[in-house]
């Protein structure tokens, strides 16, 4: 059995049997039977489908956050605006059915046109860190373009998504479109981007895993893709607002206790106003309210695990900077942690997932790009500076999908969401997404 804890409290919430081969055989076999009616659908229809999905999560937005909240540790305020988003995300997608159209292409003794057909079965795999929010940027677009779903959530995070599936139902989705299959990944996932029936995976997960997903989906020439991890900068330049950019840091970095890809885990920070920065920021990041996840004041939660709180305390063993709070006893806690270091060091080098931010000096934008860009990741990042020319410059020159300027935040329902480099390929979120789960088909038509 698949013992579900809720990480702030360490109490086991659920008990659900592992997923196997032939459980995820069987709901590949289901989808795709299912295919070609749902495929069928008027685009109206499927529209509307969608958009009494979203009803239903708004309808469930409480049960749904608390849900996540008990299950992942995050406070209870961020899971209510993730519900949100989830909702939105179906809206939008109810929105995009119609609007996903093909064009004509001005040839010679003919017309030539496009359609945009349905994968068939997609796979969707995602992590832990953001469970329902994640499945809904997969399951939006997938099921707008006509393909049905096998959905495998991560292990430790299955309960708002198996809820998920249910309210899929409820809304009129017929049976069979969406099918989630919770399982252990090395099992369930890898069985899906194995099998021959299933056209695309959808994956989302650390970078180790998306290269053995991408392996294992070369034997089907199976579409995929990939939304990995990130280790971003959040570049403080020395005309920058430093008050405004050293209060937003901390959300940056510790929010969803650092477990998430856009974590801005370096922040650089220009030489000349390093030591006012890091006092404002020490100030920032004592502030940050860390304990039960169900208190609505509450800003940070715990880790995810044991397991995970030894890897994240394996990068502060040479001591913190700055260090916060954190409630004793049960519970998966790690303090807001703030280190000095170089681009080289371990904890500026690899995607720590925790509550753990370095810090990094550098002189000029010349360099502060060359650090930033000195990463195998390029998924987010921020640039703070009130010099808009210098804004422009620098946001060009960093390698990274998905940046903000005076903001650390940038995923926006309508806009892409994706890495470059190691942090992935293929792009979530806005009309991008479509794209992924759809082929283009060319018709030519004699008019001779
Ligand atoms: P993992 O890569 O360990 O797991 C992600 C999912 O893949 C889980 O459902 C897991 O199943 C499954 N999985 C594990 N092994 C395999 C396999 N061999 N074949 C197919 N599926 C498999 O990531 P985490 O869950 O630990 O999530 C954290 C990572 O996700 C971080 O690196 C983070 O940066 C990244 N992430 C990226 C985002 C982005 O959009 N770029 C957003 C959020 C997170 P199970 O766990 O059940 O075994």
């Amino acid at each position: 059995m698949n013992v579900v804890l809720n990480p702030a409290t360490e109490e086991r919430i659920a008990e659900l049997p592992h997923g196997s081969v032939e459980v995820a055989d069987r709901a590949v076999a289901t989808a795709r039977a299912a295919f070609p009616a749902w495929r069928a659908v008027a685009p109206e229809d499927r529209a509307r489908l969608l958009r009494r999905l979203a009803g239903l999560v708004e309808e469930h937005a409480e049960e749904l956050a608390l849900l996540e909240t008990r299950n992942v540790g995050k406070p209870i305020g961020d899971a209510r605006g993730e519900v949100g988003m989830v909702a939105d995300v179906f809206h939008f997608y109810a929105g995009a059915v119609d609007k996903h159209h093909g064009e004509t292409i001005p040839v010679s003794g003919g017309v030539d046109l496009t359609f945009r057909e349905p994968l068939g079965v997609v796979g969707l795999i995602t992590p832990w860190n953001f469970p329902l929010n994640i499945a809904s940027w997969k399951l939006g677009p997938a099921l707008a373009c006509g393909n049905t779903v096998v959905l495998k959530p991560a292990e430790l995070t299955p309960l708002s998504t198996i809820r998920l599936g249910e309210l899929a139902l409820e809304a009129g989705i017929p049976e069979g479109v969406v099918n989630v299959v919770s399982g252990p990944g090395s099992v369930v996932g890898q069985r899906l981007v194995e099998h021959p029936d299933v056209a695309k995976i959808g994956f989302t997960g650390s970078t180790e895993v998306g290269r053995r997903v991408m392996e294992g989906a070369a034997g089907t020439i199976k579409r995929v893709t990939l939304e990995l991890g990130g280790k971003s900068a959040n570049v403080v330049f020395a005309d920058a607002d430093l008050e405004r950019a050293a209060a937003a840091a901390p959300g940056a970095v510790f929010g969803n206790a650092g477990q998430d890809c856009c974590a801005r885990s370096r922040i650089l920070v220009d030489r000349s106003v390093y030591d006012r920065f890091l006092e404002l920021l020490e100030a920032a990041t004592r502030a940050v309210k860390v304990g039960d996840p169900e208190s609505p004041d509450t800003q940070m939660g715990p880790l995810i695990s044991a397991e995970h709180r030894e890897t994240v305390a394996s990068f502060v063993e040479d001591g913190a900077a700055i260090r916060g709070a954190a409630p004793e006893g049960p519970g998966f806690w790690f303090p807001c942690t703030i280190v000095e270091a170089t681009n080289d060091d371990r904890v500026a080098r690899e995607e720590v997932f925790g509550p753990v931010a370095a810090v990094i000096p550098f002189e000029g934008e010349e360099e502060a790009v060359r650090i930033a860009n000195d990463t195998p990741y390029g998924l987010s990042g921020s640039i703070w500076t009130e010099n808009g020319a210098r804004a422009l410059r620098v946001a060009r020159a960093l390698e990274t999908g998905v940046l903000s300027v005076n903001s650390n935040t940038s995923v926006r329902v309508q806009a892409p969401f994706g890495g470059f480099k190691q942090s992935g390929f293929g792009r979530e979120l806005g009309l991008h997404a479509l794209a992924g789960y759809s082929e283009v088909k060319n018709v030519y038509i004699s008019t001779d």
